[in-house]
C-alpha cells in the first residue's frame, strides 16, 4: 500500500488527504518528524512558508525533512510548500529546504489577483486543468536540471526536478486528482528502484 504524508503543521493539509484517498491510497498527517520513516512521499502543502518554517524549526523538522529528501524520497510542494522546497527567494538571503534548483518570488502576481484560476496545459497531462491560484508564488529562474511542467503568461508554476515536483497553485482545491497522479507516478517509480 502505498501512503502519502502530508506535512501537518500549518495551511491546506485536509483537502490533500481527501485527494489522496479519493485514489484509493493512504494519506497520513504528519506532526512528528518519526512519520517520514512510514510513509513513500510527502506533501508540503500550501498555507504561509513563514509560518510553517518557524514550526518546522520548532517541532525540530529541518534535518529530517532534508535527509527524507537526501535519500531521494519523493516530495510535492504546492504553492508556500514550493517556497519552502526553493534554494532561493527573490529578495531574500534566507532560503529554506533547499531541495530544487529554483528561484522563487512570493506573493508575484500581485494584489490585483490575489486570488484566481486559469486553465494551464501541463506537460504530461493530455487536457488543461483548472488551477487555483492563492497569493501565489512563481518561479523566476529554474536551473538546467529542472523541468519545466507549466507555464503562465510566460511565468513557470510547475516544475519537477528528479524525486521533487512543485506548483504555485493548489490542485488540491479542485476534484481532478491529474496532477496528483504524476506525484503518485513518481512514488511508484522510486518504489521500483528502492528494492
Ligand atoms: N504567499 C504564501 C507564501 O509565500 C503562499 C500562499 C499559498 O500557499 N496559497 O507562503
Amino acid at each position: 500500500m502505498t501512503t502519502i504524508g502530508v506535512l501537518g503543521l500549518q495551511g491546506a493539509v485536509e483537502e490533500h488527504l481527501k485527494q489522496i484517498e479519493s485514489l484509493g491510497l493512504q494519506g497520513i498527517v504528519v506532526k512528528k518528524p518519526e512519520q517520514l520513516e512510514e510513509i513513500d512521499g510527502l506533501i508540503l502543502p500550501g498555507g504561509e512558508s513563514t509560518a510553517m518554517r518557524r514550526l518546522i524549526d520548532q517541532y525540530g523538522f529541518l534535518e529530517p525533512l532534508k535527509q527524507f529528501s537526501d535519500i531521494k524520497k519523493p516530495i510535492f510542494g504546492t504553492c508556500a510548500g514550493m517556497v519552502l522546497a526553493a534554494n532561493k527567494l527573490v529578495g531574500s538571503e534566507d532560503s529554506h529546504l533547499n531541495i530544487i534548483d529554483i528561484t522563487v518570488k512570493r506573493n508575484a502576481f500581485g494584489r490585483q489577483r490575489d486570488s484566481f484560476e486559469a486553465e494551464l496545459d501541463i506537460y504530461g497531462i493530455e487536457t488543461p486543468i483548472t488551477a487555483v491560484f492563492i497569493r501565489a508564488p512563481y518561479i523566476e529562474k529554474a536551473g538546467e536540471n529542472v523541468e519545466v511542467l507549466a507555464k503562465l503568461e510566460e511565468k513557470i508554476v510547475a516544475a519537477r526536478q528528479e524525486h521533487i515536483l512543485v506548483c504555485a497553485f493548489h490542485p488540491e482545491l479542485t476534484a481532478d486528482t491529474r496532477f496528483l497522479q504524476l506525484f503518485v507516478q513518481m512514488i511508484e517509480d522510486y518504489k521500483q528502484i528502492a528494492v
